[in-house]
């Protein structure tokens, strides 16, 4: 028993000195990756509205959807490596209105390859617009990216320069919020998750349907900088999606 005793003071002892690596807790790494999550959380493994999805078109639903209303007005703060992603923080007022309510864009960030897939194909890259309405239930609205060379000026500026790991870099650009969605915004929508620890489910989720499109050199310097960052598509269980 003085063995166990021993361990777990020692245990407790070295606790404080892993809070700083906390971030590292959960990743997409052998040791860290999504199989792994539900030690972080619970609901990353017995949650049943996980996301990502995939997204099979000839299994939707047909629904009348509203159209989604954005009213982007603000503009890029800051853009931060955060370990697991590059986001990019935002100010102003911008609003996306939906089921008759408010919801505030708090954050964008990106994944290499996508989360979504569709007809199990991942796009190169995927971006996810989290807004909070005032209850704090969110909603995500994805952008897929294709590899081509019709890029947006406002993500060339973002992605030019990437912070290292735990870094910040503040743009001296203006970088408008507007311009960053297709202007065609139909979309799929299901219910989901946080497609990260906790796994928070909930979550109001909006994928586009057309994607924007990324030049191959800025597609590398995101996926070389965040590495793999997607976790693979969940099980659907009784969900049904929307077109
Ligand atoms: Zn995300």
């Amino acid at each position: 028993m003085k063995t166990l005793t021993t361990l777990s003071i020692a245990l407790v002892t070295t606790l404080p000195l892993s809070i700083s690596a906390h971030a590292e807790a959960w990743g997409y790494g052998d040791n860290n990756g999504p199989s792994t999550w539900g030690a972080v959380s619970a609901t990353c493994d017995k949650g049943q509205n996980q996301s990502p999805v995939d997204i099979e078109t000839n299994t939707l639903t047909s629904a009348k959807k509203q159209p989604l209303a954005f009213d982007y007005q603000g503009q890029v703060k800051n853009v931060i490596n955060n370990g697991h992603t590059i986001q990019v923080n935002v100010s102003g007022k911008n609003t996306l209105h939906i089921d008759d309510q408010d919801f505030e864009l708090k954050q964008f960030h990106f994944h290499t390859p996508s989360e979504n897939t569709i007809n199990g194909k991942s796009a190169p890259l995927e971006a996810h617009f989290v807004h909070a309405n005032e209850k704090g239930q969110l909603a995500v609205v994805a952008v897929m990216y294709r590899e081509g060379e019709r890029e947006s000026a406002q993500l060339d500026s973002i992605v030019h320069t990437l912070p290292a790991k735990a870094q910040t870099i503040t743009l001296e650009k203006e970088v408008n919020l507007d311009d960053l969605l297709p202007r065609v915004k139909d979309y799929y929508r299901y219910n989901g998750s946080l497609t990260t620890p906790p796994c928070s489910e909930g979550v109001r989720w909006l994928v586009l349907r057309d994607p924007q499109f990324i030049p191959k050199s800025q597609l590398k310097r995101l996926s070389s900088t965040m590495g793999e960052n997607a976790r693979p598509t969940q099980a659907l269980n009784a969900r049904l999606i929307l077109e």
